[in-house]
């Protein structure tokens, strides 16, 4: 009975909290205007995570998007952010990780709807064929040369293990960008001027030293607008999108807000990405 009990709370009560901050959050209004990237994982809804959306959500917020948001790809909207261009209602989709499930559902939605996205990938575990460690298999290079072909998809770095940047030495920072780029450069005969910092974890001040030098931009998380004149393009702030969303809350995200739940995310974040390594 007390164990029962104990199984209850430990599940239940997340998602009633997460649902609250959900429904106080999106009551908040959006920080202002500007460029809103957000971020997806996943699309296939088999795994059952909460970042894994059903292909039929996915489509319904592009749909949503196609008509009350202008999605733009990474470099157009960049470009209008250091140029200090108006970029109200604009929106750049990205990916992270590089997934199987990129080439199966995502192209073909994007195709559909003729929207652009960016990927970052994890260069080692399309090497290797290898799934990531929490069991979704990677992209094949293969895969991921016809998604860039169709002139939608822009490809990025996620450093070549997935490793988090604030706690490598300096070899290793070098190793994990350099071999990440090399890696995509060598498979899609295409420099890539776009980094995502794994997990939206800071990189150290080396680390972001170097990743300024390599890139163009670079990406983590905060949930909130990119305002023209106020941004700096290699600390991107990205909004996550999680199935739970639905409609309604990815709405509020699209259009700039819902940072009270990602403040929240951040701080159970580094209490839970204390001791990891990737
Ligand atoms: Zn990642």
């Amino acid at each position: 009975m007390k164990c029962a009990m104990v199984t209850c709370v430990s599940i239940i009560l997340p998602m009633l909290l997460g649902r609250t901050v959900k429904y106080v959050a999106a009551a908040a209004q959006p920080s202002g205007r500007g460029v809103v990237v957000l971020i997806y994982h996943r699309v296939g809804g088999e795994s059952g995570s909460s970042v894994d959306l059903e292909p039929a959500l996915f489509a319904e917020q592009l749909r949503w998007l196609h008509e009350h948001r202008r999605v733009v790809s990474i470099d157009v909207a960049v470009d209008a952010l250091v140029a200090h261009e108006d970029v109200d209602d604009v929106v750049v989709i990205t990916f992270d990780d590089g997934t199987a499930d990129f080439a199966d559902h995502v192209v073909p939605a994007l195709m559909a709807q003729d929207t652009p996205a960016t990927l970052y990938v994890a260069t080692d575990f399309m090497d290797r064929g290898e799934p990531f460690p929490w069991g979704a298999p990677p992209i094949s290079w293969a895969a991921l040369r016809d998604a860039a072909s169709t002139g939608l998809v822009t490809v990025g770095s996620h450093t070549h293990t997935h490793r988090l940047l604030d706690r490598c030495d300096e070899a290793t920072v070098r190793s994990e960008i350099d071999r990440s780029i090399d890696r995509i450069g060598t498979e899609l005969d295409a420099a890539t001027r776009h980094f995502a910092y794994p997990k939206a974890v800071h990189g150290s001040s080396f680390a972001e030293s170097v990743v300024r030098e390599r890139f163009r931009s670079a990406a983590l998380a905060g949930t909130r607008p990119n305002r023209p004149g106020r941004t700096d393009v290699h600390r991107l702030a990205r909004s996550p999108i999680q199935r739970s969303d639905g409609m309604r809350y990815f709405a509020a995200k699209a259009r700039g807000g819902m940072r009270l739940e990602d403040d929240l995310r951040r701080v159970a974040n580094r209490v839970r990405y204390r001791g990891a390594s990737s």
